[in-house]
């Protein structure tokens, strides 16, 4: 897709080409050849569904019951099959903001990854109508995750690291298919239980096959990879690959665990919170451990320092997880406070005044 510019600040160019090791980008040729047989497999496959899209009005077919959630770009309806009742989850693109190239992209995606246990199941089912095109997928009825995490207080710990080691392993899934996720964050997480015991992870409509050329247009969020702030290694910018999901990852984890952001963007000149973050993984003293942190046990703060990694290279994947699951990721009440009382801080961290509040999830 070269030079298309994509619906979320990012420009997506052409995936790279085989130019020597010089030429890759940080890319092995085998992560290349992975990448590029994704694209091609991909490309098959919206041309068949393109032939095979329903063309009809959607309230034909299905019943609307009620909105399950308003994304960017789509809008979601739990509704039921007319003739048969089965409940299914409808997202709806309208024409006006979504091309029939990138309703195929998501749609594909979809289907492609199969059946996995915390991967929403897609029912291979697209629609187009006059005003949108829709897809079909199993619906998910406890909500998204962002509704569960209480800001500034974050998710009890075993519900935490139950999502952690489901969200790693779909995003292993996507990976093992030449896939990078590129969109984790709580609005994408599907919740099926009020206790939060299973998770489903939704929305593909910013995965990309690894080694995709990216170049940052918009602003960046606190889930963004530094690796994708700083200047690009070719003119239409950085070939992704999934260090880019480790990385929102462990920010993921840090909001379930806390409650706040770690940094608002990961720039150094932009967020002292985030410059005070690579302070302390230089120095590693418990004297330069930043405020937001001290609710962290020693485990989650050796598995968050290789999950945020700056280095993408260095950076622990996102299976990393598993070695750290049944560990205490949470200081015990009262550890915390301690903490801060021997380190002198008074709530707000050294630069508190200066670097204003630290941000909270929603
Ligand atoms: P967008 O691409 O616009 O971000 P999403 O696919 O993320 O759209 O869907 C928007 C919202 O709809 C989600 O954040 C979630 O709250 C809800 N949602 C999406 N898919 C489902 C589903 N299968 N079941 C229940 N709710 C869903
Ligand atoms: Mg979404």
């Amino acid at each position: 897709m070269p030079g298309k510019q994509s619906e979320d600040g990012v420009m997506e160019g052409a995936a790279v080409e085989d130019g020597g090791d010089e030429g890759l980008g940080g890319l092995t040729v085998e992560e290349l050849e992975q990448g590029q047989e994704t694209a091609l497999a991909l490309e098959d496959m919206m041309a068949l569904s393109a032939q095979t899209l329903v063309r009809t009005e959607v309230g034909q077919l299905y019943q609307e019951v009620r909105p399950l959630g308003q994304g960017r770009f789509g809008r979601v309806l739990l509704v039921t099959h007319r003739q048969k009742g089965t409940p299914l989850a409808l997202k709806q693109l309208p024409k006006t903001s979504t091309s029939l190239r990138s309703f195929l992209y998501e749609f594909c995606v979809g289907l492609s990854l199969g059946t996995h246990p915390a991967i929403v199941a897609a029912y291979g089912i697209g629609i187009e109508s006059a005003n949108s095109y829709s897809f079909l997928t199993e619906p998910v009825l406890h909500g998204d995750l962002i509704t569960f995490i209480q800001p500034k207080v974050g998710l009890p710990q075993p519900a935490v690291q139950r999502c952690a080691a489901q969200l790693a392993s779909a995003l292993e899934h996507i990976h093992s298919h030449g896939l990078v996720y590129r969109d984790l964050k709580p609005e994408n997480v599907l919740v099926c239980d009020p206790d939060c015991h299973r998770v489903k992870l939704t929305d593909f409509g910013h995965t990309r096959p690894r080694g995709t050329l990216l170049r940052l247009t918009g602003p960046p969020i606190p889930y963004t990879a530094p690796e994708l702030c700083a200047p690009p290694p070719f003119p239409e910018g950085l070939p992704i690959q999934p260090a880019l999901d480790a990385w929102a990852l462990g920010v993921l984890v840090f909001c379930l665990l806390t409650g706040y952001f770690p940094w608002d963007q990961p720039l150094v000149e932009a967020d002292p919170f985030f410059e005070d973050f690579l302070i302390w993984q230089a120095s590693g003293q418990p004297q330069d451990r930043p405020q937001p942190w001290y609710g962290l046990s020693p485990a989650a703060d050796t598995l968050l320092w290789g999950l945020l990694d700056p280095h993408p290279r260095k950076r622990n994947p996102v299976s990393s997880i598993k070695g750290y699951l049944g560990q205490p990721w949470k200081q015990r009440e009262g550890e915390a406070e301690e903490l801060a009382k021997d380190l002198g801080e008074d709530g707000l961290g050294d630069h508190g005044a200066a670097k204003g509040e630290q941000p909270a999830c929603r």
